[in-house]
């Protein structure tokens, strides 16, 4: 039989240690060359730069479906 908590955890401390526990909005910046939000240190999805380079081929604009 596995080990078993002695006492239960009462709903205020199961509530404080899940205070911690939730998912926060990632950060955003601004990419420089097209202006659209991109996640830092990731080439830009819009217009397939980073740091002023080009990196990835970007076929079409706003062929997403
Ligand atoms: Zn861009």
């Amino acid at each position: 039989m596995a080990p078993l908590p002695k006492y239960k955890i009462s709903k205020a401390a199961q509530g404080k240690h899940r205070s911690h526990l939730a998912i926060k909005a990632p950060g955003l910046s601004t990419c420089p060359k097209c202006g659209e939000k991109k996640l830092p240190h990731r080439v830009c999805p819009n217009c397939g730069t980073y740091k002023g380079e080009q990196v990835i081929a970007i076929k079409a604009k706003k062929a997403k479906k």
